[in-house]
């Protein structure tokens, strides 16, 4: 009710000034954003150690004790940082997540040195800018102005920063920490990357959480010939055999489908969208498989939001210039819909390949979480916060295409919710790409976003509504932190 009352005010006053944090603690959180892109933990070939022990140190200068921080992991070169702000107790804890590893990126294939950490025209450039710096800068920026600012949460505040988010693989954090300091991590429910904010055409459109993701498999595609000289070449040729089944593949869809999350997805954004796509995401939403077809062509994220996808992302084969290939090779890689089984995949992909030298396994591990109930606790902080910060942008819970450390700690019990508050356009979401970026104005007010979010969930409550400060003669409530100002909670 207060809600009604309330919003409708906000909409009328200029938010710049309120989404924006103070300017001290802009500069704590860029100063760790910088740190931290500049730092080389690319997946293969860095370490997230000088990553940890970079945050480990600001932590202590801060005044976190000793015993609150805890660095380690599965090898020296892949730690994590593990801190704990403590609360009173009241309740469970909270899990902020945040990985640190990035994709490899090569300084040929980028505009500019992607460790190095550039604002250029309203952007941060470098590799992590995106995935995942931005939100573990914020996590210890915010953490320390906790801390700084007295805050006494009903609960603790857990910030684990991990390594091998990308690819997965031995050293994973998150598994890590489950396998062998789950008490350091155990929380009622993590936050985490995974849901971002949309723009189209610099247009806040949804703020997203995410609530489920597509599993990945990868495949190896192998392709064995007994090979031979060059100079007396044979039509049974291993590159020929795997191009032309990877040409197969190229051409093939799996089907258009949706599901509970997907469906309420693309409802939402038929409330929010315009022009001719609007019928047809209601329509899709509905179930039309023709309107899916063009939602699909519409945006290749919403491509990849209606079906399994898989896509080759690497290939190699033969061994000398002047011989027949022995062996040719390619990894498929697969971002399954939950609903969809690791049989169907594979089975589905042996029929498109329709090659039998080409043989298909599995490569490396399968994950498969649950979906996260959707709590209400954290659907309405969320939607309340974005709708204060940014008036009549919609909280839409999405299942996401990539997959992250959630669905680790999903299976483990800790339900996840992927939020970051960032706003990017979706048709340009570099991550894993080149000239990685986040806008700068997307960064603070992810940051402002991100601190009220954590405070929301973290205070009693008992405090459901909020009593408005005394206004100037004339004004109008500013905001919900002006709320806070006055000891009364509002979000
Ligand atoms: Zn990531």
């Amino acid at each position: 009710m207060l809600r009604l009352v309330v919003l409708p005010l906000l909409v009328a006053v200029s938010l710049s000034a309120q989404t924006m944090p103070p300017d001290s603690e802009r500069q704590l959180a860029r100063d760790i954003y910088k740190e931290l892109v500049e730092i080389k933990s690319g997946y293969t070939t860095g370490a997230t150690t000088p990553v940890a022990e970079a945050v480990a140190a600001r932590l202590r200068a801060a005044g976190f004790p000793e015993n609150d921080i805890f660095v380690g992991g599965a090898i020296p070169t892949k730690a994590n940082l593990v801190v704990r702000f403590h609360g009173s107790g009241r309740r469970k804890p909270i899990l902020l997540l945040a990985h640190t590893d990035v994709v490899e990126a090569k300084r040929e294939d980028w505009s500019l040195d992607p460790f190095q950490f550039v604002e250029r025209d309203g952007y941060f450039y470098g590799r992590g800018t995106a995935d995942d710096k931005a939100q573990a800068a914020v996590w210890i920026a915010n953490l320390i102005r906790y801390k700084r600012e007295g805050f006494k949460p009903d609960r603790d505040i857990i910030v684990a920063l991990t390594a091998d988010e990308e690819g997965g693989g031995p050293y994973n954090g998150v598994q890590w920490l489950i396998r062998n300091k789950r008490e350091s991590i155990d929380a009622e429910f993590a936050l985490n990357e995974g849901g971002w904010g949309e723009m189209a055409g610099g247009k806040k459109i949804s703020n997203d959480i995410q609530v489920s993701e597509k599993y990945v498999i990868n495949f190896r595609l192998e392709v064995r010939n007994k090979g031979g000289h060059s100079s007396l070449p044979v039509a049974d040729n291993a590159i020929y055999h795997l191009a032309a089944a990877l040409d197969r593949l190229s051409k093939f869809n799996f089907p258009l489908k949706t599901n509970e999350v997907t469906r309420a997805y693309f409802e939402a954004m038929s409330k929010i969208e315009t022009g001719p796509v609007k019928d047809d995401l209601a329509a899709a939403a509905a179930g039309s498989a023709e309107a899916m077809r063009k939602v699909a062509q519409a945006s290749t994220a919403w491509n990849a939001t209606l079906r399994t996808t898989c896509v080759a992302t690497q290939i190699e084969g033969g061994h000398a210039r002047n011989a027949l290939p022995q062996l040719a090779a390619a990894n498929v890689n697969c971002r399954v819909l939950s609903e969809d089984s690791v049989d169907y995949v594979q089975g589905t992909l042996q029929r498109v390949l329709a090659d039998d030298q080409v043989s298909l396994t599995i490569a490396g591990e399968v994950g498969k979480g649950p979906a996260s109930p959707m709590r209400e606790d954290v659907l309405r902080a969320v939607s309340r916060l974005t709708d204060t910060l940014w008036p009549g942008v919609p909280t839409v819970p999405i299942m996401v295409m990539g997959a992250t450390d959630g669905l680790y700690l999903r299976a483990a019990g800790i339900p996840t919710y992927g939020v970051q508050g960032f706003f990017m356009d979706r048709d340009d979401i570099r991550f894993h790409g080149r000239d990685e970026r986040m806008g700068v104005t997307s960064f603070f007010e992810g940051q402002t976003f991100l601190y009220e979010l954590v405070k929301a969930l973290s205070v009693g409550q008992t405090i459901v509504l909020c009593r408005l400060p005394a206004l100037p003669e004339g004004g109008r409530p500013r905001s919900a932190m002006v709320c806070h100002q006055s000891e009364q909670y509002c979000l």
